[in-house]
């Protein structure tokens, strides 16, 4: 007997599909990188909120009518690209107030270590997030990632680090939590802490470690509000010393560690990232070549940042080809944050990194999915339309991913499929006044 298979979904003639599928389970890097398993013609099956099936759609009309499975729900989506639900693995997405004044005086020449010094950048948020309430953070955090998931993002990875004393970085991993029960987004919570010396702290840097080992990171595991641990290895900010010894207290909890890793200055951060074992080291355009060899030995994923750089008005980007004859796998985050991207948007990513790294699309949009499902230890669920896989998907405007890296500074989500729901992203002119 013949088990009977339901569909609840069934996605046909996409003229793209970017499967991103890696099936030896592996972020891609190398060669595989610049493959993104493109279907043309495509077809995607949905069963109880996983992918069942996909392939070419006369192959799967056939399976269709050879086991007479009749989908409740058909969409025709000719003309169209379909990519795996976009994975945002680097954001400081729960935060407060704005700091666009920062970002014009540093149009007019102010570093951002200069611009830190004075009090603004992460200490200016620092007070907006130490004194907004639970619910006011949570409001203002769910707006952020319902807009996201409407540009395609399915999952993303938060960070704390804007509290910096114990009460606000746990109400803001409890922001995280309770989005993760209730947005359709998948939301990974990281503690960091270590993002800056908070200024009580200033001349007791040593005392706010032995906070964090001590107190915090301890309540973060026990009430598992945190799946990774990250610090800001930088100079003026955390030693790779202090950087290891935050992260080994972090492991011995059961958090596994990230380093946002030489960003403006080469100060031992991809090295770090491979000697404590961290699932991905981020920012990385200072790091050194033993650094990044030491990475890819170790299946450190190294996460670019193209949009802070770009905001940051930088004339220097990660070097793309370097990278990947290094073979070191690459994922693709916005680093959304009031501070250095004020983005959301995966798509902006994707163009940036083909425009700012010449990545070429293909390779972008596997680092923007399935590598950067691997930076946040999601890649076996989720980041490539693969059969068991939970169904996450983007459907953009477009005959092919070539053209979402293409054509920038619009939305080109047309749909969101999460778990297998499909969602319409609609924006719609509405003529609402007019003198009489
Ligand atoms: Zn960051």
């Amino acid at each position: 007997m013949s088990k009977i298979v339901k569909c609840e979904l069934y996605l046909k003639n996409i003229s793209s599909l970017a499967t991103c599928a890696n099936p030896d389970g592996r972020p891609k890097a190398g060669a595989a990188l610049l493959d993104a398993g493109e279907i043309k013609n495509g077809a995607v099956l949905v069963s109880e909120g996983k992918i069942l099936k996909t392939g070419a759609t006369a192959a799967i009309e056939k399976y269709l009518a050879d086991n007479k499975i009749a989908p409740e729900k058909e969409l025709d989506l000719s003309g169209m690209t379909v990519t795996p639900g976009f994975v945002d693995p680097h954001t400081h997405m729960a935060f407060a107030g704005s700091r666009e004044n920062e970002f014009a005086m540093r149009v007019e020449g102010r570093s951002y270590l200069e611009i830190l010094n004075a009090g603004g950048g992460i200490l200016n948020t620092l007070r907006y997030v130490r004194n907004i309430d639970f619910k006011e953070l949570y409001s203002q955090t769910a707006a952020r990632v319902e807009r996201a998931f409407m540009h395609g993002t399915t999952s993303m990875e938060i960070k704390s680090g804007y509290g910096l004393d114990f009460d606000a970085e746990i109400k803001t991993l409890k922001v995280c939590r309770k989005l993760a029960g209730k947005s359709p987004c998948t939301i990974v919570a990281t503690y960091m802490g270590a993002h800056a010396i908070p200024p009580e702290y200033k001349d007791g840097r040593g005392e706010y470690i032995d906070l964090m080992i001590n107190k915090v990171i301890p309540y973060v595991a026990r009430h598992a509000l945190a799946k990774f641990n990250d610090v800001f290895v930088e100079s003026g900010v955390f030693t790779a010393q202090e950087g290891e010894k935050i992260l080994a207290a972090g492991k011995k909890h059961g958090l596994i560690p990230k380093v946002h890793a030489d960003e403006i200055t080469c100060c031992g951060g991809a090295e770090l990232a491979a000697r404590i074992g961290a699932i991905s080291a981020d920012h990385l355009l200072m790091a050194s070549d033993r650094g990044l060899e030491m990475m890819r030995e170790k299946g450190v994923v190294a996460v670019a940042l193209p949009g802070t750089l770009y905001s940051l008005l930088s004339k220097t980007y990660l070097d793309f080809e370097k990278l990947m004859k290094k073979g070191v796998a690459i994922a693709l985050a916005t680093d959304a944050n009031p501070g250095s991207n004020m983005c959301i948007n995966m798509q902006t990513a994707i163009n940036q990194a083909v425009c700012l790294m010449k990545v070429p699309p293909a390779a972008a949009v596997n680092m923007a999915t399935i590598n950067a499902a691997h930076a946040i230890g999601i890649a076996a669920e989720r980041g490539s339309i693969e059969a068991g896989k939970f169904a996450d998907l983007a459907v953009l405007e477009g005959p092919s991913y070539n053209y979402t890296a293409y054509s920038y500074g619009v939305n080109h989500v047309k749909f969101v499929v999460k778990n297998g729901a499909l969602y319409e992203v609609k924006s719609q002119l509405r003529k609402i006044w007019r003198k009489k």
